[in-house]
C-alpha cells in the first residue's frame, strides 16, 4: 500500500516535472518573443527620435510643435512666420491620417516653403512625412502639395483680396476678366452664359478664395477648387499700383452707335479700310440679332465692337432687373452667340444711365466728348464742320452707322482730322484699358463715377 502511493507520487511527480519544462520553456520562448518585441520597439523609437531631431537641426526657420487629431506635428516654417496657415494643417492632418490603422507614435514633419509672388504675398508649398510605429517597425508615408495657398509673405496668413485690390470697382473689374475666362470660346449655352455672369467669385474685398502665382489669379470655390485662371497681364491693372496706359499725343477715337446697319455699316467698314483707320461700333442686340453677318465683319476688320442695350431703352426709365436684361440678359446672350466672348465696352442709350443699374452690370459705361449730330443734320457737310469744330485731342466723336449722311461724310471727316494731325484709336485703346464698372469715361483723362 505504501509502496504503491510511493509509485504513483512518482508518477505523479513526473507529471509536474514535464508540467514545468512545457512551462518554462513556453515562457523562455514567449519571453523571447517579448524581448524581441521590446526591443524592435525601441529600435523604431530611437529612429523615430533620430529623424525628428534632424528634421528640427536641419532646419533654420521656425519649428513649431503642435498636436493634431491621433498625433503631433512638426512644422518647419519658413523666416518669420510662426504659424501654420489653416491650409498647412489640414495638409499636417492629412499626413497623419496616410499612415496604416493602428501605428502608434504619430508623428507628421511638415516643411513649408514660400515662393514669393508680387504685392508682398507668397505662394504656399507643403511637404510631409509622417511616421508610425507598425509592427514594431518605423514606417513613414511622403507627400507633396505645391501652390497650396496664397499667404501674406510677412506673417505666413492667409492672404484675403484687399491685399492686391484698393476698391470695389477694381474688385469688380477682375471678376468680369474672370467671367471672360470662363467664358470666351467655349461655346457655352444660354444657361451656362448666365451661370457665368452670376458666379459670385471674389464676393468682397475681405474674400480669401482665390491664389495667386507669378502669372496667374486663380479664383477658387468654397471647396477650394479652380474656378477661373485669370492671367496676370489681364489683371495687374486693376491690382494695387496698376494703371491704364492712355494714349498721349493727338489721338481721337470715331465711334458708331446703333447699328449694325445691313447697307451703311459695310459702307462705313469700307470707307474705314480705305484710309486705314480702327473705329469703335457701338452695336444694338436686335441689330445684331437681325444682321449678324454684318457683325461679325465689323470683328474681323479689327473694328472694336461694343454694346449699346438690346433695343435701345433709357435705362434709368426701366428697373434694376429690366435693365440688366438689356447689358446682360438677351444683349450678352445674342452678342455671345455671335462672337464667342464676353462684351466689354457699354454706350448707354442717349448716354444715360443709373446708380443702380451701374452697379448691378460690370460694363464701363462710353460716353463722347463730340456729338457730330448726324441723327439731327443728316447732312455730310453739317457732319463735317460740327465734327472738324469741336474734336480735341483725347476725345471720343459720336457718329451713327444707321445715317446715310455719315457713311458720305466720313472720308472727309477723316481727311479733315488727318489734316489737323489726329491719329485714330479705338475706344480702349484712348483710355487705357484699366475701365472700371461704375465709372463712366468721356475721353482720355475725364473718367467719372456715375
Ligand atoms: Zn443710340
Amino acid at each position: 500500500m505504501r509502496q504503491a502511493r510511493h509509485r504513483s507520487s512518482r508518477r505523479h511527480l513526473g507529471w509536474v516535472v514535464a508540467l514545468f519544462v512545457i512551462l518554462i520553456a513556453g515562457a523562455a520562448a514567449g519571453g523571447g518573443w517579448w524581448l524581441k518585441q521590446r526591443h524592435d520597439h525601441a529600435v523604431a523609437s530611437r529612429q523615430l527620435a533620430a529623424k525628428l531631431k534632424a528634421a528640427k537641426a536641419g532646419w533654420s526657420g521656425e519649428i513649431v510643435a503642435a498636436k493634431l487629431k491621433g498625433g503631433r506635428v512638426i512644422y518647419r516654417l519658413p523666416g518669420d512666420v510662426t504659424q501654420p496657415a489653416p491650409a498647412v494643417a489640414q495638409k499636417a492632418q492629412a499626413a497623419l491620417d496616410a499612415l496604416p490603422k493602428g501605428a502608434t507614435a504619430k508623428t507628421a514633419v511638415v516643411t513649408v516653403a514660400l515662393h514669393g509672388v508680387p504685392y508682398g504675398l507668397a505662394s504656399l508649398d507643403v511637404a510631409s512625412t509622417a511616421y508610425g510605429v507598425v509592427d514594431y517597425r518605423l514606417h513613414q508615408v511622403s507627400a507633396k502639395a505645391a501652390d497650396l495657398a496664397t499667404v501674406i509673405q510677412a506673417t505666413g496668413q492667409p492672404a484675403t483680396l484687399r491685399q492686391l485690390v484698393d476698391t470695389d470697382p477694381a474688385r469688380r473689374a477682375i471678376n468680369y476678366q474672370a467671367r471672360q475666362v470662363m467664358a470666351n470660346g467655349l461655346h457655352l449655352d444660354a444657361a451656362g452664359l448666365q451661370r457665368v455672369l452670376q458666379a459670385p467669385l471674389l464676393a468682397n474685398l475681405d474674400a480669401g478664395n482665390f491664389r495667386l502665382s507669378a502669372t496667374t489669379l486663380t479664383i477658387t470655390d468654397q471647396a477650394q477648387k479652380p474656378v477661373a485662371a485669370v492671367p496676370l497681364a489681364k489683371v495687374d491693372r486693376f491690382l494695387k499700383g496698376g494703371r491704364g496706359v492712355e494714349l498721349p499725343g493727338k489721338v481721337i477715337a470715331l465711334t458708331f452707335d446703333d447699328g449694325p446697319n445691313p447697307t451703311l455699316t459695310p459702307q462705313i467698314l469700307a470707307a474705314l479700310k480705305t484710309a486705314g483707320v480702327k473705329a469703335t461700333f457701338f452695336m444694338l442686340g436686335s441689330g445684331i440679332h437681325d444682321y449678324p453677318a454684318t457683325a461679325r465683319a465689323v470683328a474681323a476688320s479689327g473694328n472694336e465692337i461694343g454694346i449699346h442695350t438690346y433695343d435701345h431703352q433709357y435705362l434709368p426709365g426701366l428697373s434694376v432687373a429690366a435693365g440688366l436684361e438689356q447689358v446682360y440678359g438677351k444683349m450678352a446672350q445674342t452678342y455671345y452667340q455671335t462672337f464667342g466672348t464676353l462684351p466689354t465696352l457699354l454706350r448707354p442709350p442717349y448716354g444715360a444711365i443709373g446708380k443702380q443699374l451701374a452697379a448691378a452690370e460690370d460694363l464701363p459705361a462710353i460716353q463722347w466728348t463730340t456729338d457730330s449730330q448726324d441723327w439731327e443734320s443728316k447732312n455730310a457737310g453739317a457732319i463735317l464742320n460740327r465734327v472738324k469744330g469741336t474734336a480735341y485731342a483725347g476725345g471720343i466723336v459720336l457718329m451713327h452707322d444707321i445715317q446715310p449722311a455719315t457713311a458720305q461724310a466720313l472720308p472727309n471727316v477723316i481727311r479733315a482730322l488727318r489734316g489737323q494731325g489726329y491719329r485714330f484709336v479705338t475706344v480702349s485703346e484712348l483710355l487705357g484699358g484699366r475701365l472700371l464698372p461704375g465709372h463712366q469715361y468721356f475721353g482720355r483723362g475725364d473718367e467719372r463715377p456715375v
